[in-house]
């Protein structure tokens, strides 16, 4: 996947953290940058529907059997199985967006990112935290409604999820949402202000200012 256009990031974070919230407005605010296209990958899941969620845009809904063929086929650029489903990132799809330009994010769980950064080390890894084990909670809480024990067992889900920060490049801590959403911003300009992302898409100019000078 050499010297491919897009940038791919990953975004991951404990449920109650806010990453949907994010990637959400960070789409709407790029949705009138036709220079820089931005993507968030469907993922295959073995996970059921919740309500108003369609498939195709928010996952593709498939059965264990029908996961665990596409795994047989080497369909997927990486995949997981996180608390009891399996969930993957098809390969064709994401090389075939990269190589039109298009940057992606994939919100995929820290099982998921090892394995892309073994494969693009270049990849930019995200890891969004809450701003206190208290507003995870209430936030997990879902207005008082599920029992304590289902809180409890989300809570202990999303530690084991943020026991694995540090082997993110970036950690966010969304406190103020659009404070995170400017640093989540700033990361991604970063990212494709990179050298070798520069070189690509500037191949002309390039080679007009330093001709044959250029190492
Ligand atoms: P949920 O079921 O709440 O939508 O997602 C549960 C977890 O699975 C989240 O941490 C989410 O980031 C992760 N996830 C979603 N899609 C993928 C994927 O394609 N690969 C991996 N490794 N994790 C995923």
């Amino acid at each position: 996947m050499a010297s491919l256009l897009g940038n791919l990031f990953i975004l991951a974070a404990p449920s109650g953290a806010g990453k949907s919230s994010l990637i959400k407005a960070l789409l709407e605010k790029h949705d009138d940058c036709p220079d820089y296209p931005l993507q968030v990958s469907v993922s295959h899941t073995t996970r059921k529907p919740r309500p108003g969620e369609v498939d195709g845009v928010h996952y593709h809904f498939v059965s264990r059997d029908q996961f665990e063929t596409l795994i047989e086929q080497g369909v997927f650029f990486e995949y997981a199985e996180v608390f009891g489903n399996y969930y993957g990132t098809s390969r064709v799809t994401i090389e075939q967006t990269l190589h039109r330009g298009v940057d992606v994010f994939l919100d995929i769980d820290w099982q998921g990112a090892r394995q892309v950064k073994k494969i693009l080390p270049d990849t930019c890894s995200i890891f969004i935290l809450p701003p206190s084990i208290e507003t995870l909670r209430e936030r997990l809480s879902k207005r008082g409604q599920d029992a304590d024990d289902v809180i409890d067992s989300r809570m202990n889900e999303a530690v084991a999820e943020m026991s694995h920060f540090g082997e993110f490049d970036y950690v966010l801590i969304n406190d103020d949402f659009s404070t995170a959403l400017a640093e989540l911003e700033a990361l991604v300009c970063a990212q494709r202000l990179r050298t070798p992302k520069q070189a690509l898409r500037n191949v002309n100019l390039l080679s007009q200012l330093v001709g044959s000078q250029q190492s």
